[in-house]
């Protein structure tokens, strides 16, 4: 039952999804992504109780990366609505997640808290970032959240939307992220998960148009 708008899983598997140390960053996606998944429902720990409701929508709804990326697209899209790049992030550690940002970058002080890191150093701050990490997030990383995650460990970064989708201007970096993920000290799989019917693009070159790049 494969549907156009859906956020397609590059594998599929059963598992239980839990989501801790959720940020604010949790809307309502349940009217606008349809459910295909037959799994049991996830277990859900230590979040707000408005929150838990929420993420528990979206784990009924998707199933393995469809789930995460669903989360970087809330993210991102919160993000937009604060005015900052509409880039989203989420770290998943052994079936849960542990951390969720979009970008702090444009309205903040730091300049470097782009949503890959930002979410980095919230599952470090919550103490849940061990080795073997994923990192998933909506748009392609930059060269210093490929490093950064590199340095914390992770084994995996599932991206949604390309750089080449929304044109290289729109980056801190130029450099090819698939030829240096294989260069690292310590190397890390990139996995383009897709983006369906371009609803990472489409965020993105708003918001470009909009900020005059
Ligand atoms: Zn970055």
């Amino acid at each position: 039952m494969e549907e156009s708008g859906d956020w397609r899983p590059v594998s599929h598997g059963c598992q239980t999804a839990a989501s801790r140390s959720i940020s604010g960053a949790m809307l309502d996606l349940s009217d606008r992504i349809r459910s295909r998944c037959c799994h049991d429902a996830p277990s859900v720990l230590r979040v707000r109780t408005e929150e838990r409701s929420r993420v528990k929508e979206i784990m009924a709804a998707h199933d393995d990366h469809d789930r995460w990326m669903a989360i970087c697209l809330q993210a991102a899209e919160e993000a937009a609505r604060a005015g900052d790049f509409p880039n989203g992030a989420c770290v998943v550690v052994e079936q849960q997640v542990v951390a969720i940002s979009g970008s702090e970058a444009e309205h903040g002080t730091d300049s470097t808290a782009h949503a890959e890191v930002a979410s980095l150093r919230k599952a470090v701050a919550s103490g849940d970032l061990p080795r073997g990490a994923t990192l998933f997030t909506t748009l392609e990383p930059c060269a210093m959240c490929l490093h950064s995650a590199a340095v914390a460990g992770v084994k995996e970064i599932v991206f949604a939307c390309s750089r080449s989708e929304v044109g290289d201007d729109a980056y801190v970096s130029k450099l090819d992220a698939t030829a240096m993920a294989k260069q690292l000290i310590q190397p890390l799989t990139l996995t383009h998960h897709g983006d369906p019917n371009g609803r990472v693009s489409k965020l993105v070159l708003r918001f470009l148009s909009h900020d005059g790049r």
